[in-house]
């Protein structure tokens, strides 16, 4: 009873996680808008217009480190506010994209009656309009949204990661499983955010209309749902032999080098179709489908690279409970939905050049399993 009033209790937005919430948004729109970065075009959108992005995301982030890090240090905050209040700090960001959401909706709709030249699209369903969105790519005070969202999730995720570092410190639990944990996700959303500009060419940005799935995506269950394995691990011993900490340094640095050298190929290709892949020339099908490097092995190995590299954050807490298998299991279910999502677009898009891609490349996403 007393453990269920707790719970309730923390579940309740108070004023310091409102705060927190807002000055973390408010930091990110000014130094988004004014930090230098790379300016660069995204994908032709279907009015021929293109949009611009301003890749500075990771000055932003280590701007930001630094004021926190000097707040810790003049004792202004402490490096486990985020730990100690991560129930409150869930449902203040839950409330907050539920009224993001809104916000969206009620615009979407102003603008499909202005008559926008990118014609939102409402279907007049509440629920489906509300869940997938209306606007392909809404705009705030000069910030693209989904941009804007994605990066607000990468850094939250990395911020609960470190205060839990420091709870995990401060309480002396730290062990090399928490240890491997960090160092992986580190690497992973600062190269995230050295390699920014490959974001404007993904199926989100691209394709994808801004709605409660993707606000709740990006702003809740990216920082929340992708750092469960550290705070299992805050209360959860877990004895790893040498052998298990390398054999699971490996399954990141593969996965790591898939994910990241298949999405570098397609980007590279929508930039320079004739750029070499793995030293020679492209595969090119129809002048439009690389069919060569990653994307000969298979057609969406990028994702298979992601899968390895969930798996590598997950396996630091062993086996002994399904807990910390959350996310590899969650991302699992994702990609393979968006792969035929994915698959049922670009077919359309490039047709029979689609169809001759598939022929000549027919693995999905695993050679010779699916
Ligand atoms: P992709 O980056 O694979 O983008 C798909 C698009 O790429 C297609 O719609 C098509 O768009 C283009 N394309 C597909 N095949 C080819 C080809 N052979 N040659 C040229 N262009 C091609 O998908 P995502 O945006 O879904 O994923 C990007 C990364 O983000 C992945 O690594 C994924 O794992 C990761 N991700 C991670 C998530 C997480 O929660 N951790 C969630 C979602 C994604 P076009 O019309 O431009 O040609």
């Amino acid at each position: 009873m007393e453990i269920d009033l707790f719970l309730l209790h923390s579940l309740i937005p108070s004023w310091t996680s409102v705060v927190l919430l807002v000055s973390f948004f408010t930091y990110l729109g000014i130094s988004g808008s004014l930090l230098p970065g790379k300016i660069v075009h995204g994908a032709t959108l279907p009015d021929g217009t293109r949009l611009h992005y301003r890749c500075n995301g990771l000055h932003s982030l280590l701007l930001l480190i630094t004021i926190l890090g000097i707040g810790v240090e003049v004792k202004l905050i402490s490096p486990t506010v985020i730990a100690d209040r991560g129930l409150e700090l869930l449902s203040a960001t839950f409330g907050f994209s539920v009224l993001v959401t809104l916000a969206l909706y009620i615009a979407g709709h102003q603008s499909s009656a202005r008559g926008s030249s990118l014609k939102p699209h409402v279907s007049g369903n509440l629920i489906h309009d509300w869940w997938f969105g209306i606007q392909l790519n809404p705009h705030f005070i000069g910030l693209d949204l989904k941009f804007f969202f994605v990066r607000a999730g990468m850094m939250g995720w990395l911020f609960i990661n470190l205060s839990v570092l420091a709870k995990s410190i401060q309480d002396g639990s730290i062990g090399l499983p928490m240890i491997l944990y960090q160092m992986f996700c580190v690497f992973y959303i600062v190269d995230y955010f050295y390699h920014e500009e490959y974001m404007t060419s993904t199926w989100d940005i691209i394709a994808e209309r801004l709605g409660f799935m993707l606000v709740f995506g990006d702003l809740v269950w990216i920082p929340f749902a992708f750092s469960i394995q550290g705070w299992w691990l805050l209360s959860n011993k877990v004895e790893l032999t040498k052998a298990a900490a390398i054999a699971n340094c490996i399954v990141f640095l593969y996965g790591y080098r898939v994910f990241r050298g298949a999405n570098k190929q397609k980007h590279i290709f929508k930039k320079n179709p004739k750029a070499p892949i793995w030293g020679k020339p492209p595969k090119v099908i129809g002048g439009k489908l690389l069919a060569s490097g990653y994307w000969g092995v298979a057609r969406h190995c990028n994702y298979l690279g992601d899968l390895l590299v969930a798996v590598s954050f997950s396996l630091p807490c062993g086996i002994s409970s399904p807990v910390p298998y959350f996310y590899p299991v969650y991302l699992f279910i994702l990609l393979i939905w968006r792969e035929r999502r994915d698959e049922a677009r670009c077919a359309e898009k490039y047709k029979e050049i689609w169809a001759e891609y598939c022929k000549l490349v027919p693995w999905r996403i695993l050679p010779y399993v699916y």
